[in-house]
């Protein structure tokens, strides 16, 4: 394919969030279009007032944003081009492709019933086939004229040709009585409009493809190719849907999710290059192909996204992981302004000491946020362990040494400490453990010297006087708690 030839769309209906589903549909068609040099086209289609919203236009703006996904051209908004499908619809009608039904709500369902219980086919009965004028001002809908014979085949560069029978299509309605397009029309004059080449969706679309292809069909129309992805499953088979978990793309940022591993994760969700698994931003655009797009559904797969965005937290900038650990540490309860105080070199250093622990950046946060608690929350049954008499009575000698140090840094700290189980015969541990129980709360931390030198001298030496005060040498207040 020449460059620059290719122009894909993602086309959401603005009637909620955007979920993982429709993200990844989003991912295809943008690296597709990436890939080719061509043209990625956001459409919105609102065409249904009643179930569009504003606010769905804003979360899915927002969704695609996040992820980097950056379109082209639009958002064109379906409800702003109406004249468009009034001429097309118009064309239809001239050319004898379509006809005006007057049938109501109630006679279609009634006779639909009729069918189903003499075990024929529901679809449409083509009783107003003949009708090339509107009545009055009774309500009317525009419906298609299908080809009752033959078979229409969707070639499709995923599944392969799919068949279908034209007698099984019904006279599918174009424009509603109220004159709003249909979703199968409207996106034919759109998708034709907007000179699309490749229609990349989900394959719950494939049984309106073949509707579609009569419509381009019937206003003479040259046809895209279809590329439709399989469906995203939960572990246990079933449609991803809210009771798997989450499944907005904006929740997986709450919870603490790099966009970056997000994006690698959908990719890879029904989609491989070989058995790679972390791809950059460049090399997804590079080996992208719908040929290697699977025919099978993708079951999400909760640890696998976890695993992979440990990869990136661990490989990130700790300046750009800096900011957004702030956004995480608000989200776990650290008030605005005690986050808005702290420089971004100590979040930064906070992010390397932590992140080798933490597979998200909540997690992250959680795990650090000790480092703000005053006082901080000691675990009863460390503290028991950890801060006997003998330990309370080494620090309250230790401290004085600590004031002292020169630089309070994770290097002179260790040293300091060496140097002074060594001197009194103990084993390092000793006031380690004493140490960080007193400093985090509890006996696992990260590296408790990194810990020291980030709570900086004055909250670590605070922390300490306060459970081991000094003149009071045999009873640490600790067993107080
Ligand atoms: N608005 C449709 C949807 O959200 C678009 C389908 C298509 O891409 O044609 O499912």
């Amino acid at each position: 394919m020449s460059p620059g030839t290719v122009r894909v769309r993602f086309a959401p209906s603005p009637t909620g969030f955007l979920h993982v589903g429709g993200a990844r549909t989003a991912l295809y068609n943008w690296l597709f279009a990436r890939h080719h040099g061509g043209t990625f086209i956001l459409r919105i289609e609102d065409t249904d007032a009643e179930r569009s919203t504003e606010e769905s236009v804003r979360a899915i703006l927002d969704g695609l944003a996040w992820l980097g996904l950056d379109w082209d051209k639009g958002p064109i908004r379906q409800a702003e081009r109406m004249d468009l499908y009034r001429a097309s619809a118009e064309r239809l009608l001239a050319g004898g492709r379509a006809y005006w039904c007057l049938c109501t709500p109630e006679e279609l369902e009634a006779r639909r019933k009729e069918a189903l219980a003499e075990g024929r086919s529901p679809k449409y009965d083509g009783r107003c086939r003949g009708r090339s004028h509107r009545k009055d001002d009774r309500p009317a809908a525009l419906r298609i004229r299908t080809e009752p014979e033959g078979e229409t085949v969707v070639e499709d560069l995923v599944h392969g040709p799919v068949t279908f029978q034209n007698a099984d299509l019904d006279d599918f309605i174009l424009v509603r009585s109220d004159g709003i397009p249909t979703y199968n029309f409207a996106v034919v004059v759109d998708d034709a409009e907007m000179g699309i080449t490749h229609v990349i969706r989900g394959d719950d679309h494939i049984p309106n493809t073949p509707r579609q292809i009569q419509v381009y069909r019937h206003l003479g129309l040259p046809l895209p190719r279809f590329a439709h992805i399989p469906l995203i499953l939960g572990a246990d088979r079933a449609r991803l849907s809210k009771r798997h978990g989450a499944t907005s793309v904006m929740a997986y940022r709450e919870m603490g999710y790099l966009p970056d591993a997000v994006v690698n994760y959908l990719a890879r969700l029904g989609w491989a290059h070989g058995d790679q698994e972390i791809f950059s931003l460049e090399e997804l655009i590079r080996h992208f192909t719908l040929e290697k797009v699977g025919n099978t559904p993708a079951v999400f797969d909760q640890g696998k996204l976890d695993w992979l965005n440990a990869q990136y937290l661990r490989t990130a900038d700790p300046a750009r992981l800096a900011d957004l650990l702030a956004e995480q540490w608000v989200l776990t309860g650290v008030p605005a302004e005690v986050v808005t105080a702290t420089e971004a070199a100590w979040r930064a250093a906070v992010v390397v000491a932590f992140r080798e622990r933490a597979k998200t950046l909540r997690e992250l946060a959680e795990s650090s946020c000790f480092l703000f608690e005053v006082p901080v929350p000691i675990d009863p049954e460390a503290a028991g362990k950890h801060h006997t008499p003998e330990a309370g009575a080494l620090l309250r000698e230790l401290l004085p040494r600590l004031e002292a140090l020169p630089a309070f840094t994770a290097a002179a700290l260790e040293a300091c400490y060496r140097g002074f189980a060594e001197e009194k015969g103990i084993r390092l541990g000793v006031v380690a453990q004493a140490t960080r129980v007193a400093l985090t709360g509890r006996t696992v931390s990260p590296p408790l010297f990194e810990i020291m030198a980030l709570l900086g001298r004055e909250r670590a030496l605070a922390r300490l006087r306060a459970l081991f005060p000094a003149g009071n040498p045999l009873s640490p207040s600790v067993g107080k708690l």
